[in-house]
């Protein structure tokens, strides 16, 4: 067995987990897992834990090597533990010199005391990003990632992530539309472009392009591309040409996802956001004037420190005042080392019924939606012998369809849960 990744959390941990698989294996590591931890909740890093527990429990004779953003933030806790070989940086797992070392290192039989272990840069240090270019991931895949941005400047009270991610860096546009082409032309219908904070791209380049003259360049330079889509972005930062794409480009696809977080505005200036309950509204009215079919998502936490049951109403109504029909529902989680850690919690069994509560109403939003969608023809790509996925990102029940392609279906209803065709 050469190395095998075990990705956790988001999207961007996919993409650097197949750049972590190449120069892993091309420094010749052999008989090694690596655990691509997430660190955004308490219970994500716990999942990392029990996973190493359980392979080197499975197969004691496997290295295990653990890095992402939990690594990156709690080195030491993963160090100490004894089914760990070694821990590697946030930045440094994507530079094949740190996999060559940890084969040096196991070589020598290295690694044995728990600082010896541990090769994790400062994270802060970090200004640019390594610049990947993969020649494509899994063959056939029809939807894959390119990160374009990573780490973030903001310092939201609640978040770990610029801990574990460092400070926004992006990859320039050139190399950005290299990696789109390569993907293109090896077949791969759907690319998603993905950052930790989408909207500061650019911010840290000569010029200081931004998201939609990036979206420009890739769609006017790529016409190969059938399908672009953008993953989460900060409203209040979406620029005017990204505004011009939404409205009058096809193959951009007309889903949102927002990160709104609350819809109260105290409980949004706690955590440090940049945008009010109104400018969220009127985001979400603009851009369905402009696209009037787009469908958009949002993250919102639930239970946030110092959240009142009133408050909370104000975030479970804003699913309808922003016609939203993908809820990403997060309890709050204390993180240590964030300032909400040290303000007044709210009660677990409160953030489990506002969470349920938001669930629930997410829930019928997507059911209106998917109600709505009878009767429509739609974009759909196949990701797989029995479901797609429209360009508005609602799944469809289908079978036998070729992985890849992308076929307007007819739209005659709906299962509950994904649209029927
Ligand atoms: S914008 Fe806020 S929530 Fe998002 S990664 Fe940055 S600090 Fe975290």
């Amino acid at each position: 067995m050469c190395v095998d990744v075990l990705t956790f959390g988001c999207r961007l941990n996919a993409f650097e987990s197949e750049v972590i698989a190449r120069e892993a294996e091309r420094a010749g590591l052999s008989d090694t897992v690596v655990i691509n931890s997430c660190a955004v909740t308490n219970e994500a890093v716990a999942q990392a834990r029990q996973s190493i527990r359980r392979l080197k429990r499975e197969r004691p004779d496997l290295r295990i090597v653990v890095t992402g953003c939990a690594a990156q933030t709690q080195p030491e806790m993963f160090a100490e533990m004894a089914e760990v070989d070694r821990v590697v940086g946030n930045d440094d797992k994507m530079r094949g010199e740190a996999w060559r070392a940890a084969r040096a290192a196991f070589d020598a039989g290295f690694g044995i005391g728990t600082s010896e272990k541990i090769a994790v840069a400062d994270i802060m240090a970090v200004k640019e990003m390594a610049p990947h270019l993969l020649d494509g991931f899994k063959a056939g895949l029809p939807r894959v990632f390119v990160q374009v941005q990573n780490g973030c400047d903001h310092r939201c009270t609640f978040c770990i992530i610029p801990y574990g991610r460092g400070n926004s860096r992006s990859v320039p546009m050139g190399a950005v539309v290299d990696q789109v082409r390569a993907l293109a032309e090896r077949g791969h219908a759907e690319i998603v472009l993905t950052g930790v904070d989408l909207t500061s791209y650019g911010a840290d380049l000569p010029g200081t392009p931004k998201l939609g003259q990036l979206t420009k360049q890739i769609l006017r330079h790529v016409p190969e591309l059938r399908r672009l889509r953008i993953s989460s972005i900060d409203s209040i930062e979406v620029d005017r040409d990204l505004l011009d794409v939404i409205a009058n480009d096809e193959r951009l696809m007309p889903h949102l996802h927002l990160s709104l977080q609350s819809g109260d505005d105290m409980i949004l200036k706690r955590m440090k956001r940049r945008h009010s309950r109104k400018d969220a509204i009127e985001f979400c009215a603009q851009v369905r004037r402009l696209r009037p079919d787009i469908t958009l998502g949002a993250d919102i936490i639930a239970g946030f420190p110092t959240e009142t049951e009133e408050m909370f109403s104000r975030s479970e109504d804003l699913v309808d005042e922003c016609d939203l029909t993908f809820l990403h529902v997060f309890p709050y989680s204390k993180r240590p080392g964030t300032p909400a850690a040290r303000m007044p919690q709210v009660a677990g069994g409160a953030i489990k019924n506002r969470a349920k509560r938001l669930r629930a109403a997410g829930e019928a939003a997507l059911q209106r939606r998917l109600a709505a969608e009878t009767g429509t023809t739609r974009q759909v790509l196949i990701e797989s012998a029995t479901q797609g996925r429209t360009e508005h990102f609602l799944p469809v029940a289908i079978s036998g369809e070729r992985p890849g392609a992308v076929m307007a279906l007819a739209i005659n209803g709906h299962d509950g849960a994904r649209l029927t065709v």
